[in-house]
């Protein structure tokens, strides 16, 4: 009972869907723009985005350039020349007079002085810094891990690590160090500026940047979440740094560390100028200094501050300040698309994706999908490339992906209910829904092969048609007739076993195979669709009607052709007509005459 409401429930949801196949792609492509956003809404596919722009940038030509930023590296061979870290911080103050005496712009020294060490030491740094006044010192704050995305507004900040009070007078300006790692623990991002009991503190590169284009503080308009740093610049040019929605700045990652900026040895410099004094040929050309923006790190294993980052699986952190300033100083910021555009990609490609994947069979749209999926990515890579901005794509290709798994499995569906319709169509009457006069002779055809070549196998039909329905046509009209065939119909199923074909013969009359039934069975189940149609009152529009049927059994016995079975019964069915009607007449009491009949007879 449950089963057949459920089977008729089913079967009605396959005939809508396929009347209104056209209506249905419209909700298919909703569903999947609806499926994707909430996806995209709560970032389930986060890392598979984040992998996405990762290579995006592996796949950019890398485009630095002449650039007036270099590295002077604190690497292995100067930790060998002058020892454990930490340094005499005179070697610093050595260091700074010398690029400021070969005319360098700024220095960016990226260690944390925080606590005293030598008096003679700290003095002569701190009187180096003065004299110079272009030394940079990184500031670096004590983020909870769960807080970093908040830093801007100073939340979830215990505690900073400043420079010592000496040294921070004589700098130039300070920056901070803090980064942001992604959930893949990938470096791509970093808080722009961090306010900490109301003293606001930029990114270390970019305070830099923004000082070397000689912008001042209050030259700079803050809109915080996803909104722009907007700068004015000498000669009424306007700058806009775009932000990410927790006010970072997403680092625009042009080449790999070494392969950026040049690279000088900290200790290479210190001989060099020394070998100059001595009037010796230097190892390294002190005059390439000028002018440029030196940034002093930590290069040396074992003493640095690693990070991953989307180009590079292991790359010293002091790069990240160079790769910010690098943006600043050529206005090149990567753009993260913001979120309503992407929510509209969604849409779109959902939208786009499913009306026109619905047009192709299996093959065909998973090709097409394979094409789109291309396009989109050729398309997001180029976007990236030419005008830095990372639209969102692994969500729409999800979407593409989708939309072919629910067309196809729609089409699949409507192709089964259409087939499964001819088929119907071509087996079933129109007006009994019994199998038709060709499906039956299919049906029949095979079983009687059968029959004939394994004789142990029974074989009847039986031949029935409705007395007198001529005079019902005539007497109640046409459609009570209909409604008595189609009644009847239903009349037969029941009395007939499951296995059973019962088809409409032609007109008001039918015929049933009965397989593994001899010729007594066979009477027996003729005979009680007989007494059932006798018993009952048809209904036609509030009148009822009585009928009777005649019958003629045979079963098979050798014959050569499964029309001469059909023959016999029919000849048994006249001799039922002919003696009266409403009754059964089985072919072995045709030729035998009414005397020698079988006893099951009437
Ligand atoms: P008999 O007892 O000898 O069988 O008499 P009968 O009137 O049933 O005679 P016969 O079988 O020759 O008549 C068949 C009639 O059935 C003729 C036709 O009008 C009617 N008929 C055939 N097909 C249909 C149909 O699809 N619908 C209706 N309403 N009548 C049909
Ligand atoms: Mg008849
Ligand atoms: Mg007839």
């Amino acid at each position: 009972m449950i089963f057949s409401i459920f089977t008729k429930m089913k079967d009605s949801i396959y005939e809508n869907a396929f009347r209104h196949r056209h209506g249905v792609r419209w909700v298919l492509a909703f569903v999947v723009a609806i499926i994707v956003l909430v996806l995209y809404e709560f970032d389930i596919f986060g890392r598979f985005e984040l992998m996405s722009l990762d290579y995006r940038f592996i796949l950019r030509h890398p485009n630095i350039g002449a650039s007036p930023i270099v590295f002077i590296d604190m690497g292995e061979d100067s930790i060998e020349a002058i020892g454990r870290w930490p340094w005499p911080r005179k070697w610093h103050a050595t260091l700074i007079k010398i690029l400021s005496e070969y005319n360098a712009n700024a220095v960016a020294l990226d260690v944390l002085f925080s606590e005293p060490q030598d008096a003679v030491d700290d003095t002569a740094l701190a009187e180096a810094m003065r004299q110079v006044k272009f030394v940079y010192l990184p500031i670096l704050y004590n983020l909870k891990v769960e807080d970093t995305r908040y830093a801007y507004s100073g939340y979830g900040i215990s505690s900073v690590m400043r420079q010592l009070p000496a040294f921070e007078k004589e700098a130039k300006g300070t920056g901070h160090i803090n980064t942001v790692p992604d959930l893949d623990g990938i470096l791509r991002r970093v808080p722009a500026i961090i306010k900490f009991k109301d003293a606001v503190t930029y990114q270390f590169g970019l305070k830099m940047g923004l000082d070397m284009l000689g912008i001042k503080d209050r030259d700079i308009s803050f809109y915080p979440r996803s909104h722009f740093i907007l700068a004015r610049m000498p000669g009424d040019r306007v700058m806009k740094i775009p932000l990410d929605d927790y006010n970072e700045l997403v680092i625009n990652w042009q080449a790999k560390w070494g392969k950026e900026f040049r690279h000088y040895s900290y200790i290479d410099i210190i001989h060099s100028y020394a070998q100059i004094k001595e009037g010796k040929a230097p190892i390294i050309d002190l005059s390439g200094l000028k002018n440029k923006i030196c940034i002093v790190g930590l290069t040396a294993s074992g003493l640095i501050d690693i990070k991953p980052i989307p180009i590079q699986n292991i790359y010293p952190a002091v790069g990240i300040n160079a790769m910010i300033l690098n943006s600043v100083l050529k206005n090149d910021f990567l753009h993260i698309l913001p979120k309503r555009y992407n929510i509209l990609i969604i849409i779109l490609m959902s939208i786009f994706v499913t009306l026109y994947l619905s047009n192709f069979r299996l093959l065909g749209g998973m090709l097409m999908s394979i094409i789109t999926i291309a396009a989109y990515s050729v398309i997001s890579i180029a976007i990236f490339s030419f005008f830095s901005t990372a639209i969102l794509t692994f969500y729409p290709i999800l979407a593409v992906f989708l939309s072919y798994s629910l067309t196809s499995l729609y089409t699949q569906v409507i192709q089964s209910v259409e087939r499964a319709r001819l088929f119907k169509q071509a087996t079933r009457d129109g007006l009994t829904y019994l199998y038709n006069i060709r499906h039956f002779n299919l049906l029949f055809e095979a079983e009687f092969r059968n029959a004939f070549m394994y004789k142990s196998r029974r074989l009847s039909i039986v031949m029935a048609d409705i007395d007198n329905f001529k005079h019902i046509n005539d007497t109640y009209g046409h459609q009570a007739g209909d409604t008595i065939l189609r009644e009847f119909a239903r009349t037969i199923q029941s009395k007939c076993r499951e296995v059973d074909v019962i088809a409409r013969y032609g007109g008001e009359e039918f015929i049933v195979m009965l397989t593994g039934a001899g010729e007594k069975e066979a009477f027996d189940i003729a005979e009680k669709i007989r007494l059932a149609v006798e018993a009952r009152r048809f209904k036609f529009k509030s009148e009822t009607y009585h009928t009777t049927i005649s019958a003629g059994v045979a079963e098979f016995s050798g014959e050569k052709n499964k029309d001469d079975l059909i023959e016999k019964a029919d000849k048994a069915l006249y001799k039922a007509k002919h003696e009266g009607k409403n009754r059964v007449c089985p072919a072995s009491s045709v030729n035998a005459g009414t005397e020698n009949a079988p006893p099951y007879t009437h």
